[in-house]
């Protein structure tokens, strides 16, 4: 049985951050569309060209392009053992897509980060992302003082340029396009995943070390396991493959 989970809620729920912290700990990639997005855009490869536009605008990129891309990369030996999926799937057609490509691994877990609107907005306007690697940073958290001014996540981010920038798709209107988009397009999508008994939603208004707990306990649960033989399943199955 492999590690499969798929985290779900809207823009600023703090789906990447915990969606890094359980990969990392469990042995899995994670894997983010916006990241590989925006990594795209910030090298300007033809695909980024393509999504730029849409991104800015917080529209959804088209399902083709976005099935494509994550079934090529859940395809690699990497995620044979386990992901941690960050952004995708976002449409009933996505979901779909997703059940297809991971029929023969194994159950996948879907965890809801639920958020109220009002707190998406407030931290999302705050957010800021390392130029160079991509890391999270809250700007309010260090008020009345300034965010470090460097990245502190890698030596390359310790050792150049103030890098913190806000994201060109967090401004207060895009963000509440996104929002928009996110329940029109996004949230019936999760009643599709809310009935299976894989699906657990957590509270993500709690400070990001309870929300972490919160997810480790319902992945267990979702599983039938306890949660110190998480690690060892998605380390098992990677042997395996
Ligand atoms: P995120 O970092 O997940 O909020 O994604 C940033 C932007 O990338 C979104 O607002 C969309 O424009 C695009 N995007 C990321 N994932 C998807 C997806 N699964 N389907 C369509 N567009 C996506």
């Amino acid at each position: 049985m492999a590690l499969n989970l798929v985290m779900l809620g809207p823009p600023g729920a703090g789906k990447g951050t915990q969606a890094e912290r359980f990969a990392s700990e469990h042995g899995i990639p994670k894997v983010s569309t916006g990241d590989i997005l925006r990594e795209a855009v910030h090298d300007t490869t033809p695909l980024g060209e393509k999504v730029k536009a849409v991104m800015e605008r917080g529209e959804l990129v088209g399902d083709d392009l976005m099935i494509g891309i994550v079934r090529e990369r859940l395809t690699r030996p990497d995620a044979l053992g386990g992901f941690v999926l960050d952004g995708f799937p976002r449409t009933a057609a996505q979901a779909t897509a997703l059940d297809e490509i991971t029929a023969s691994r194994g159950p996948v877990i879907c965890i809801e980060i639920q958020v109220p609107d009002e707190e998406l907005v407030r931290r999302v306007r705050g957010r800021r992302v390392c130029d160079d690697c991509g890391a999270n940073a809250d700007a309010f958290e260090h008020l009345p003082g300034a965010l470090p001014p460097l990245c502190q996540n890698t030596d390359r981010c310790r050792s150049v340029g103030p890098k913190w920038v806000a994201r060109s798709d967090d401004s207060e209107l895009v963000v509440r396009e996104r929002l928009k988009v996110y329940w029109r397009d996004t949230r019936p999508m999760i009643e599709y995943y809310s009935a299976r008994p894989t699906f657990r939603a957590i509270d993500g208004k709690q400070p990001p070390e309870q929300v972490r707990e919160a997810l480790v306990a319902a992945v267990a649960s979702a599983l039938g396991k306890p949660a110190s033989q998480l690690r060892s399943l998605a380390k098992n199955v990677g042997l395996q493959a």
